[in-house]
């Protein structure tokens, strides 16, 4: 059985304030998910202290993560954070690849790789983002990019660690602008990746593919619904506790 995950990328946004409110909020509607849901939170680095803080008493039925690792182990790299040191303060997943870091900060396919490798390495669990621009859906070249995305960041992939490798297909056009994939569109890029993760050897059950771009509470349930999407990443509804809880519920 495939994991049900819903994982909300905060960016760069909060303060302590945000931090308390929302994070208490969440882990009091925890109860209702009855443990249905892999719910996982994603701030900027230097609140996830703060996060582990609050959930942490409760068995950590949130788990935690961060945004960007670097491509380096330790040393002489001002203003990085590595995998190993994410994994020591006690979170669970590592976000990599996400189309803004592709867009703003030039990461490429290899590095992107590299920085999948970091995260294994750290015994961290890595949602690895992909997905097409506009410009590539119109010249009908998305499948083909998404597959490329696919396999430059997992061809190295050992056996043993594909249960802690999780997919975020997020079309580029979707996110952040109100429009998301309609779910015929989002499954079938979705069995898209699978067939390529197949192919790549990865054991069907272990591998779950989340949708991302625009989710919200009230088309979570038609994307969830498909049988090859798993869960979501969630950026601007995750700040606001009731519509994340309400996309959570909807992934049960
Ligand atoms: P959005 O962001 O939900 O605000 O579109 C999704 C993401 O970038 O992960």
């Amino acid at each position: 059985m495939r994991r049900k995950i819903v994982a909300g990328n905060w960016k760069m946004n909060g303060s302590e304030d945000l931090v308390r409110n929302l994070v208490n909020d969440v882990s009091n509607g925890m109860a209702s998910l009855e443990n249905c849901v892999e719910v996982v939170i994603i701030p900027p680095a230097l609140y996830v202290r703060d996060v582990l803080s609050l959930v942490g008493q409760r068995e950590a039925a949130v788990a935690t993560g961060v945004q960007n690792v670097a491509p380096w182990d330790a040393g002489a790299y001002t203003g990085e954070i590595s995998a190993a040191m994410a994994a020591d303060v006690g979170c669970r997943y590592a976000l990599v690849g996400h189309s803004e870091r592709r867009q703003l900060f030039g990461e490429t396919d290899e590095l992107v790789a590299e920085k999948v490798r970091k995260v294994l390495a750290s015994g961290l669990a890595v949602i690895v983002c992909v997905g097409e621009t506009l410009a590539e859906r119109e010249q009908g070249v998305a499948e083909r990019v998404v597959a490329r995305q696919v396999r430059a960041a997992l061809a190295e992939v050992e056996s043993a660690d594909w249960p802690k490798v999780i997919v975020a297909y997020e079309p580029v056009w979707a996110i952040g602008t109100g429009k998301t994939a309609t779910a015929a569109d989002a499954q079938a890029m979705h069995q898209a990746i699978r067939k390529e993760l197949s192919g790549l050897g990865a054991p069907e059950s272990d591998v779950s593919v989340l949708y991302g771009g625009s989710v919200k509470p009230d088309n979570a349930a038609e994307l969830f619904a498909q049988p090859d999407i798993d869960g979501g990443l969630i950026g601007g509804a995750s700040l606001i506790a009731d519509d994340f809880l309400g996309i959570c519920q909807a992934a049960r």
